[in-house]
Order: C-alpha cells, then structure tokens, then sequence
C-alpha cells in the first residue's frame, strides 16, 4: 500500500504558509510504515513543531494508469479523512535547502487514517465537508469544492506518474487551520456530521 499526498490544494492554506500557488498539483508520498499503529500520536524527538493537517481520503480499489478523469470514480469507492502530521520546523529547514520533504512528511506514525465510509453515501464528491477538532474547539474546515485539483483530477494526474493499485490511498491535501499539536492535545475529524477519528496526543 503507497500513501500518496498532495499539497497545496487549498488557496487558503497557501496562503498561511505563504506558498507559491503551484501550476500542477504537489505530490509527496509515505511509505506504510508512515500509518499510526498506536491509539495516540506520540511527538517525535526530532521535531518541536509537529502540525495536524486534516484531509479527506480516498481508498483506491483496482489497477489504474493513466487514468481518464471523467473515468476515475471507478477507481474509487471508499471515502475516509485523515491527518498528514508534519514535522513544519524540519520541513521549513528542507524547502529553504530545496531538499525533499520525506522526514518532515513521511516518518513513523506521521498518518492516521479515520473510518472509511461507502462513496455512494455522498451524493457529490465534489460537495463533501469536513472539519477537525481540536481539545473540542473547530480548528480546520474544509470543502471539496474548493479544491484547486478536484478529487477525480488528482486521481487522473497522479496516475500519469505512479500506478494506482488496489489499497492505495490517496490524501487531498489540506485547508487552512493547520497548527502545531501539544501533548494532552485531543483530536477528532468529521466527515460531514459523522466522526470519523478521535486521537490523542502524547
Ligand atoms: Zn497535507
């Protein structure tokens, strides 16, 4: 199973972090060892400013390369949301460089995925919210709609450059309102009205 992330998919979130609005759509990617095996997230040594990031999810389900966006629902039939947890003090060292991004983005237990939900449970994908919560209070809400890259472009552009295999997630990217996670901090993600993940931080 690959983990495939996109960045910079909200204009919003550019902005905070003052990124250039990119004219393809950025894309890292987390191995397997990346996915959260414990029930909470423990903050690495290497980082004193780790950030939640929520994002919605969709879970490939067969065999795709270079795939037609107007065909790429067939790729997909489960919806989830998750957090992308960065290391921002290690990734700001690693852009100023221009090195890649994989110890801010791809180390152990760096993502979390909440519970996958039918896509036919949502009447248009490209009308899908969803928000995370922070110690009960809404930090990050989020639109499909406003997506730079929709999620069945996304599905098509990656596909041009990796071969989508079955179980294979793909991660949106975020909106803004992403911040920096202490411990005792306690997280949880929706999908619409739904709960789709409770974690706490150690
Ligand atoms: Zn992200």
């Amino acid at each position: 199973m690959k983990i495939i992330c996109i960045g910079r998919n909200y204009t919003d979130h550019i902005e905070e972090l003052a990124n250039e609005k990119p004219t393809d759509p950025v894309i890292f990617m987390k191995p397997d060892t990346a996915l959260l095996r414990e029930k909470d997230f423990y903050i690495p040594g290497f980082s004193e400013d780790i950030h939640y990031e929520v994002e919605l999810l969709v879970k490939i389900n067969k065999v795709g390369k270079h795939i037609n966006a107007r065909f790429a629902q067939k790729y997909y039939d489960e919806i989830g949301l998750g957090i992308d947890f960065t290391a921002r003090d290690v990734q700001a060292k690693l852009k100023e460089k221009g090195l890649p991004w994989e110890k801010a983005k791809a180390f152990d237990g760096s993502v979390i995925m909440g519970e996958w939900r039918p896509k036919d449970e949502f009447a248009d994908i490209n009308d899908i919210r969803f928000s995370l919560k922070k110690n009960g209070e809404v930090v990050q809400q989020g639109h499909t709609a406003l997506m730079l890259w929709k999620v069945d472009e996304l599905v098509a552009y990656v596909s041009r450059y990796f071969t989508l295999k079955k179980g294979d997630v793909i991660f949106t990217g975020t909106p803004a309102g992403v911040g920096k996670i202490n411990p005792n901090d306690y997280l949880e993600g929706f999908l619409e009205d739904k709960k789709s993940f409770a974690l706490g931080v150690k």
